[in-house]
């Protein structure tokens, strides 16, 4: 994802509306298996447990760098559609061969899950898997052309969202959970926006059905790092106030304002701004931080293990599935 060029400092005086209108429990006597990694006492019954999803986070990178076309990629691919099935779900896979703005051929492959797959309100979640094959924000020059692990920018989100699809039945989710693991999303190169979110492009123009149209879309991006920072993102914004407005509501009655500042970020030409210029209300949940921007291991050789915190993945999930049962 990169930093639109649309962004002006006005949008930041925009006043929100924040509707504490989320009551933070009722969730039912569900106990979780894991504890707390923050040390923090028990407040909510959600069954989201922070070690699986780091496992899954984990996994992902221990594939190596998911560049669409390498080994690795194809090899996680295979590892996500099977961890997808295995949680229970519909799987179908979009392939495709796409073109870069460098004239690569990118084999491309979107991964879309459905959980409760009868029912008629759909949410769409979505992150993508692939990584970046570049390390060109690297402070070390001689890095730039490495690919990274994208522990954080990319797997986070995925691993997140494989979590969620493990502990939907058993968090008795009614809804319709559709899960998109877009591909080809970090591909880009600055000042062109087409280059970026190529995946989700695709899935725009070869929807699952005729007239799909989710009740909420939600693109969760840099969602593990330490201290991370979601801010309300521009474009979301925009696109679906009141579902930003649910989200920082429940994060906030889950006691993690210090993570979900109710205040404008950045607008981030990231998947979500691919749904919503197909019609799709979207929002993005990404880590943004004032006056610094995106979390320091952005683009480099440090978007590691290392650059993921067990509380922050339990911070979003724990939002996500709070959502999901309302
Ligand atoms: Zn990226």
């Amino acid at each position: 994802m990169s930093i639109s060029n649309l962004y002006t400092p006005l949008i930041a005086s925009i006043a929100l509306i924040f509707l504490l209108s989320c009551g933070a429990g009722k969730q039912g006597d569900a106990s979780r298996a894991d504890t707390d990694p923050s040390g923090a006492p028990e407040t909510e019954s959600t069954l989201f447990c922070a070690d699986s999803a780091y496992s899954y986070v984990q996994r992902q990178v221990d594939f190596g760098p998911r560049v669409p076309g390498n080994e690795a990629h194809a090899a996680c691919g295979d590892w996500l559609a099977e961890t997808l099935r295995a949680a229970g779900a519909e799987v179908t896979v979009q392939t495709a061969t796409l073109t870069g703005f460098d004239g690569a051929s990118i084999p491309m492959r979107n991964i879309f899950a459905r959980l409760n797959p009868d029912a008629d309100e759909r949410v769409l979640l979505l992150a993508h898997w692939d990584s970046r094959p570049w390390a060109d924000h690297d402070p070390d020059p001689a890095k730039h052309s490495s690919p990274i692990d994208g522990a954080n920018d990319g797997a986070s989100g995925a691993g997140v969202l494989l979590e969620i699809a493990r502990i939907a039945k058993e968090a008795g989710i009614a809804k319709g959970i559709d899960i998109l693991l877009c591909d080809a999303e970090d591909r880009g190169t600055e000042n062109n926006d087409e280059s970026w979110a190529m995946g989700t492009r695709y899935f725009a123009a070869n929807l699952p059905e005729k007239g799909y149209m989710p009740s909420a879309a939600i693109l969760l991006d840099m969602v593990g790092a330490p201290d991370a920072t979601f801010m309300r993102e521009y474009f979301s914004q925009r696109s679906n106030p009141a579902l930003a407005d649910e989200i920082w509501a429940i994060a906030h009655s889950l006691g993690y304002a210090g993570n979900f500042p109710n205040r404008m970020g950045s607008a981030v030409n990231d998947d979500h701004v691919e749904l919503i210029k197909a019609g799709i209300p979207a929002i993005d949940i990404i880590d943004y931080r004032e006056g610094e921007g995106f979390f320091s291991g952005w683009h480099t050789t440090a978007d590691n293990m290392d650059a993921i915190s067990k509380e922050t993945l339990e911070k979003v999930g724990r939002v996500i599935e709070t959502y999901l049962k309302k």
